[in-house]
């Protein structure tokens, strides 16, 4: 019995260890890759939100920053793309996938956001200060990075409280950040200030603002288009409707788990959004 407590404690301590060990490795695999888009645009991947880069001679604009522990791996990639310093963050919205990297990426360079981002990353003591915003955002907002032009667009809250799309004019581009599930049910983050049917009306205000050409930059998933929007929109709309018409008929959310929301819908289902944790989202948003 005496040696309980210490036992105890040395298997919290291997624990501990072999926790963060596993959180290290995690990212041991991972590359950043970039595309390029147009002029000095490119889309980055890694893992967590894409990110953007606008690369230029004269500096470098980062949209997003995934995660700390890849920084080094993002740099190198922004190196191959200019050597320019990076003087530049935009971030798309607060969650520590898109926001992760921002100290040990940004420290020195302006970080900018959504008012509501910098709130919300404020209040979280295990933020990095040396990664908040700077500049903050609270109504559409033009600026033109070594004559890259692009407009940061606060839209009503909808992923979150704290969502902007950046679009870039001449390029016709768009990062829609996390406004934008490619090929899965999206995450709809109501403790933050998400709602459904405004994920919904924001995703038929960006469909209406493209055009084919259009290259629309997902916060996760692939590259896509108008075409891809619409389809995302077309299973926004048919999944509410069966979720609303159950539960107006009395299903219960349990029942609706168990009946699920039919064999189309399958190949959205993935590990982060579940297709229950999409129906219970769905569930608690209709009356
Ligand atoms: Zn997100």
């Amino acid at each position: 019995m005496k040696f309980t407590k210490p036992l105890s404690l040395l298997t919290g301590a291997a624990l501990l260890l072999c926790s963060s060990v596993a959180l290290a490795n995690r990212f041991a695999d991972v590359q950043v890759n970039a595309t390029p888009l147009k002029d000095s645009v490119y889309m980055l991947t890694g893992a967590g939100g894409n990110m953007a880069a606008v690369a230029t001679s004269d500096g470098v604009l980062l949209i997003d920053s995934q995660y700390a522990e890849l920084a080094d791996k993002i740099r190198a990639k922004l190196k191959t793309l200019s050597p320019a310093e990076l003087t530049t963050l935009i971030n798309t919205h607060m969650h520590g996938d898109h926001v992760g990297g921002n100290a040990a990426l940004a420290a020195n360079a302006n970080i900018i956001a959504h008012a509501n981002v910098k709130t919300r990353l404020s209040a979280d003591n295990n933020f990095d200060r040396a990664g908040l915003p700077k500049t903050t955002i609270s109504e559409k907002t033009t600026i033109n990075h070594h004559g890259v032009e692009m407009v940061l667009e606060p839209m009503p809250a909808s992923h979150t409280d704290g969502d902007l799309l950046i679009w870039f004019p001449k390029q016709n581009i768009v990062h829609m950040g996390d406004l934008m599930f490619q090929g899965r049910f999206p995450f709809v983050d109501t403790n933050n200030g998400g709602n459904v049917q405004q994920y919904i009306e924001n995703t038929r205000y960006v469909i209406s603002k493209i055009d084919e050409q259009t290259q629309v930059i997902p916060g996760h998933g692939e590259l896509t288009n108008k075409a891809g929007l619409q389809k995302e929109l077309a299973m926004l709309e048919q999944t509410l409707a069966i979720v609303t018409a159950a539960k107006q008929q009395g299903m219960t959310e349990a029942e609706l788990i168990a009946k699920g929301l039919g064999d189309e819908f399958k190949a959205w289902h993935w590990n982060f959004i579940t297709e229950e944790r999409w129906i219970k989202t769905l569930y608690q948003a209709v009356n």
